[in-house]
């Protein structure tokens, strides 16, 4: 993702950091600053130990997601942190309810976790009467009553009551069912098990934009800024969740054999990058499949894309062959299988065309213009669809 930086790699998954980030340790001194008018070192470690816990808390309920979704053979791409909370990019959503269910679950349930280990950790070790124990975790999180350290709790205490509230708010904001929190998954895993998904999806995303629009109702009404884009946020993501499985439907409705196209053009390795340039304005494809004449068999793709950009680094008269620019991932799919197994290969291999086979024999190719391209017709040909209808 575009500025963040990777910064560890845990369980073989790369966690990066958003330069956002940094902003919330700029709060921090802001807010020190303007209670207590002056920089306190000892105000400003536990403050920024704090900050520095927050991030460890989204950081352990990202990958209460990104471990259980491996659990079910879900790779998880990264781990990317910012200020507004986290987010686990897995490689794609289980699709059995109860597999989506458990994984987006897991993360509120880590910080579950947390709170009982630390609530077991004062009421039982530290000096905190039971009693006091809600009121505490109440006068921590309530901003009104934060004049950071009262005279009977140490400062420790009071870091740890703040890291409880902290996750209590962490869990109960993400259980909140809209998408793109985890609340929203689990609410649609759970209807996805009596309702076909795509009809899940629509009433989560439609709970969604109404949990949205009253979240930023409330926030213009109190006047919180970001609750406010918060519930903006949340609404357009809701209304994206659902278009995305829409999209899912109507690939895994097609064949690769109603879309693939027999007629295509190969380039040969050895050709030069300058020569192929010139017959491209005679050309309605964008990509294209390598021969490689020695090895005698399809070795990789280029796109037009590829080749304009080749010769315009190269410095003439040496331009480089198709073989030397290709990109050697080159997928193969039956033209029996539905068009999201195509689409989905070509996402993973971040190949942009794929080898149509049947069988053994190549049969021809389907590439990312031609399954934009259908998604776009078939969009159109719903509408009018639904018109025809309504006329009738
Ligand atoms: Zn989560």
């Amino acid at each position: 993702m575009k500025g963040s930086f990777r910064i560890a790699r845990f369980f073989g998954i790369p966690v990066e950091l958003h330069w956002t980030f940094g902003l919330i340790f700029l709060w921090v001194f802001y807010v020190v600053y303007d209670k207590t008018g002056r920089f306190d070192p000892l105000v400003l470690f536990w403050q920024t130990l704090f900050v520095l816990s927050i991030f460890l808390c989204v950081l352990l309920h990202e990958f209460g997601h990104a471990l259980t979704a491996r659990k079910y053979g879900v790779k998880t791409l990264d781990i990317i942190l910012s200020p507004i909370g986290g987010v686990a990019r897995l490689d794609r959503m289980p699709e059995k309810p109860i597999q989506e269910f458990w994984v987006a679950i897991a993360g509120p349930l880590v910080n579950g976790a947390i709170i009982v280990i630390l609530s077991a950790y004062v009421l039982l070790l530290g000096n905190v009467q039971r009693s006091q124990f809600l009121d505490l975790i109440y006068l921590v999180v309530n901003p009104q009553s934060n004049t950071f350290f009262t005279a009977d709790l140490s400062q420790f205490d009071f870091y740890i009551f703040g890291l409880i509230g902290l996750n209590a708010a962490l869990a109960i904001f993400n259980l909140v069912p809209a998408f793109p929190l985890d609340g929203g998954r689990i609410f649609r895993a759970l209807l996805s098990m009596r309702l076909p998904r795509l009809k899940a999806t629509r009433i989560a995303s439609l709970t969604g934009q109404v949990m949205a629009i009253a979240l930023a109702v409330y926030g213009l009404a109190t006047g919180n800024l970001i609750t406010t884009m918060i519930g903006v946020f949340v609404y357009s993501t809701a209304a994206a969740e659902f278009r995305f499985v829409k999209m899912e439907e109507t690939l895994n409705n097609a064949r690769v054999a109603d879309l693939v196209r027999k007629d295509f053009t190969t380039l040969i390795n050895t050709w030069s990058t300058r020569e192929i340039l010139e017959l491209l304005p005679h050309s309605l494809e964008k990509y294209f499949l390598v021969w490689d004449e020695q090895e005698e068999k399809y070795t990789g793709w280029v796109s037009e894309q590829m080749i304009l950009q080749a010769t315009k680094q190269a410095e003439a008269p040496f331009f480089p062959a198709i073989g030397e620019i290709q990109r050697s991932k080159l997928p193969e799919v039956q033209s029996e299988a539905p068009l999201k197994t195509a689409f989905n290969l070509m996402r993973e291999e971040g190949a942009s065309i794929v080898l149509v086979k049947e069988e053994e024999a190549i049969i021809g190719v389907l590439d990312m213009t031609m399954v934009e391209h259908f998604m776009a017709i078939s969009r159109g040909l719903k509408k009018g669809a639904g018109k025809t209808k309504a006329e009738s």
